[in-house]
């Protein structure tokens, strides 16, 4: 690993400050892929941002229509958190399926969706529940934030402050996992009523996450499981590796879409 200059921020305009004097500076949260990435020597920061020491992005906030999670919540926080599971308990249920215990005590939701990995699951809560990414500069809708594989709309330097979530107690999130590094093989979020309901899927797509309208279309007709079943999602979108082939994670997505429809309407 190359030498690295360390630096402790105590509030995100000090992380912005600091950020300005190095050639390459990088924002460290958790640590979860950062870390790996420098040992490996795939990055070779000369200054790491630790935002560790900075209280507010580690809260947990009810608005009347939103939850905002702060960009330093671990997943475990948001897995626990009383108010997530009771107003977006797909939320919950997603942040309580990353990873292993060890990786949910570390891992943050700002890491993850700044890193944006085609296999992750918090982009698909994003783009599923229609959320908002809050920076240091602006608010970012997430259609326009997550822009293709470990690419984002964050400009150079950009702090995400954290992510704010429409509350929506009709949400679902299930997962056909990796079992070596449990990340999504596919990854299917489903949130809304007829009329507004959103679809978004992550692991399966060649360009990272993304929303299945012709799903939420038929969904928003009907919502039931059995409005899924003549459609197909077209395979030359789809990401075909050694985990799974696209005809695969094509068939998946649909199922466990059908299965998250089920579970949000109580359908056996
Ligand atoms: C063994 C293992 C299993 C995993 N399994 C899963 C899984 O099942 N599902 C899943 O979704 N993820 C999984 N992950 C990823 C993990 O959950 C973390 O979310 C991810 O690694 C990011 O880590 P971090 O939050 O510690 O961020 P870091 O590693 O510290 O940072 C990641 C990147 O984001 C940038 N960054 C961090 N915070 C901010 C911010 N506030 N603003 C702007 N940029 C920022 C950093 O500069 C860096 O480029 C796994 C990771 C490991 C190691």
């Amino acid at each position: 690993m190359n030498p690295f200059c360390y630096r402790r921020a105590e509030s995100v305009e000090a992380a912005a400050a600091f950020l300005g004097e190095a050639d390459e500076a990088s924002l460290l949260a958790g640590g979860q892929t950062l870390l790996p990435t420098m040992k490996q020597g795939l990055a070779a920061p000369d200054m790491l941002v630790d935002l560790a020491g900075i209280s507010a992005l580690k809260k947990i906030r009810i608005e009347p229509d939103a939850i905002i999670v702060g960009a330093m919540c671990t997943h475990a926080q948001v897995a626990g958190a009383e108010a997530v599971r009771r107003h977006v308990p797909g939320l919950a249920a997603l942040a309580g399926e990353i990873g292993d215990a060890q990786v949910r005590n570390r891992g943050t939701l700002g890491g993850s969706i700044a890193n944006n990995d085609p296999a992750a699951d918090y982009p698909a809560a994003c783009a599923g529940l229609g959320a908002t990414v809050l920076t240091d500069r602006r608010e970012i809708g997430a259609d326009a934030f997550f822009l293709g594989l470990f690419e984002t709309a964050l400009e150079e330097g950009e702090i995400i402050t954290g992510v704010r979530f429409p509350l929506q107690r009709r949400s679902a999130y299930l997962k056909f996992r990796n079992p070596a590094s449990r990340f999504a093989i596919v990854g299917v979020f489903v949130a809304g009523v007829p009329g507004s309901v959103r679809v978004a899927i992550t692991g399966a797509g060649r360009d990272g996450v993304f929303r299945w309208s012709a799903a939420e279309e038929a969904l928003n007709e009907r919502f039931h499981p059995e409005a899924l079943e003549r459609l197909a999602l077209p395979l030359d979108d789809m990401l075909d590796d050694i985990h799974a082939s696209g005809e695969y994670r094509a068939h998946l997505a649909k199922v466990l879409a059908g299965d998250a429809v089920a579970e949000i309407s109580g359908v056996a």
